[in-house]
Order: structure tokens, then sequence, then C-alpha cells
């Protein structure tokens, strides 16, 4: 929950390292890699579906070509538009839902990127019924359950309490709250929903 605007001038990842991390960690992160493909590039999100089928046993040529596809996209968003007003706001993909489902499950309770990855599938779904968005929204969903993501709203939380909490998000006006949709694999933009369409998707979601 901590952010900064100011960029580095460099980031390492200790390859080795990450590898010791919990299965629930590496999820997490690799939620992210997920979020830059399909926000920036087809090819890629078709490379990872085909070619990452289990988080266990990932090999090292495929965290690196991940990371590395990832940085550079992360990179051309960010640099773009440091102090997001524009472009950067695609990096928020699944975000809107996934900060609320974080924060009412409790931080640490859940991880980031798993609630995150709750937060795509949602926006995927807006995404074919506000944008006629074509999408093979089942295959995705297959694949990312295969991968051991949860894949619906912990039933415990209240659709009522995600919805205010999303309204306490910056990125909410009025009675609309922002979410970050896709008009094609690699084409965010940005779509007002309103909190009584928000409800009925989530209803059905
Ligand atoms: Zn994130």
């Amino acid at each position: 929950m901590i952010g900064a605007f100011y960029q580095p001038e460099a980031v390492f990842y200790d390859l080795e390292l990450l590898k010791t991390l919990p299965i629930q960690e590496i999820r997490s992160g690799f939620a992210e890699v997920i979020k830059h493909a399909l926000i920036a590039d087809p090819h890629f999100y078709q490379w990872l579906k085909i070619n990452v089928v289990d988080l266990n046993s990932l090999t090292l040529a495929q965290l690196t070509d991940s990371l590395v596809k990832g940085i550079k996209i992360k990179n051309q968003f960010v640099s773009q538009d440091e102090r997001e007003t524009g472009v950067r706001a695609y990096l928020n993909l699944g975000h809107t839902l996934g900060h609320a489902i974080e924060s009412e499950m409790g931080y640490g309770n859940f991880t980031h990127g798993e609630a995150v990855m709750i937060g795509m599938l949602f926006a995927l779904k807006l995404s074919r019924e506000l944008l006629g968005l074509s999408f093979q929204i089942h295959e995705f969903t297959d694949w990312v359950k295969t991968l051991g993501y949860e894949i619906t709203i912990p039933e415990q939380l209240s659709l009522d309490s995600l919805i205010s909490k999303m309204r306490q998000d910056k990125k909410s006006i009025g009675e609309s709250i922002r979410f970050v949709l896709l008009n094609e694999v690699g084409q965010p933009c940005l779509q007002e929903v309103s909190e009584a369409i928000l409800l009925k998707e989530l209803k059905s979601f």
C-alpha cells in the first residue's frame, strides 16, 4: 500500500532467492506477469498460456523470460507517464476489485496477486459485457485455476462492502467507479462503471 513516484535507477532480481519463496508468493507475483501480458502483448499472453502450466516447476529460463518481458512492459507504461495520469493507470488492471478484496480479507490473509487475479477475471467479464471483448474467458479461467488461483470472490465478503471499498479508491468519480478494461488483449482502456451495473455484474460473477 506504499507508493512512490520516484523511479529507481535500477532493479535487481535474484532468481535464486525468488525460487525459495513459498508458492503463494510465486503465485502472487506471477499474477502481475499475466497482467503485463494482458495489457500489452497478445503474443506474450499466448506464450505464457502454452508454456506455463505449473508454477511449482517454472524453469529458470521461463522465470527469466517472464521477468524481462514484464519489466519491459512496466517500464514502457511508467516512463511514458511518471505521475500516473494516463497510460500508467493501465497497470492497475484487476487492482480496483483486487485491492478491495485484499483489504476486506485483511492484509496478510490473501496475497496481493491472488486478489488481483480475481479482479482481472472480473475486469475481463466487464470488458466482455460492456465493450464486447472477444476473448476465451473460460479458457483463461481454466488455465489460472490449474495454476492454483482462486477464481471467485471469497464467499464471506459482502458485495456492498466491496463496492464501498472501491468507491474510496482514489480512482472513483461520483457514482461511477473507474476500471481498467480491455478492448482486446494488449489494448487496455479506462471505463467508468456505474455502481448499479457493478452490483449487477458482481452478483452474476
Ligand atoms: Zn499489483
